[in-house]
């Protein structure tokens, strides 16, 4: 997205200039009033509903890739034969093998139901800050900062 006064590629937002709804950098924004921030989230909300459900749908946690490794590991920890331990998390010993070997995913409900069961780790948190924390550099608000503090506390 682009300024829609000067076309300068940046950080964008909502502002009232001259009596209409524009969407402008930050310098632009001066001009008028700011109403808020422009996300492109937010206009995908606006211009194409599926679009933004597609979006919202989208998982933020996922199966680890490597959970064959940890299950196997956590067997051999366990000294058990693949049969104990299928029996051990109700599986069927070929499942278990397959898992073992990466060739079955797990579900993320059957990836923490084991990770209950085991005490491992199969599920992992899907990260989708980078791109606005990396935008914000430019041109830090007191909201930014606020939230550079907080991400730093936790
Ligand atoms: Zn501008």
């Amino acid at each position: 997205m682009r300024c829609e006064m000067c076309g300068r590629e940046t950080e964008l937002y909502r502002a009232i200039i001259e009596g209409s709804q524009l969407t402008v950098c930050n310098s632009c924004a001066k001009y008028g009033k700011i109403t808020g921030r422009f996300t492109e989230a937010a206009a995908e909300t606006r211009d194409n509903r599926k679009e933004a459900k597609k979006i919202s749908d989208e998982p933020l946690e996922s199966v680890v890739s490597n959970f064959g490794e940890i299950l196997k590991k956590k067997r051999e920890e366990l000294g058990m034969t693949h049969k104990d331990f299928a029996a051990k998390i109700a599986e069927k010993e070929s499942v278990l093998r397959k898992l073992e070997t990466g060739s079955v995913k797990p579900t993320l409900e059957r990836a923490r139901q084991l990770e209950r069961m085991l005490g491992i780790r199969l599920v992992e948190e899907l990260k989708d800050e980078p791109i606005e924390n990396q935008k914000s550099s430019s041109a830090v608000t007191l909201g930014d900062v606020v939230k550079i503090k907080i991400r730093k506390k936790g």
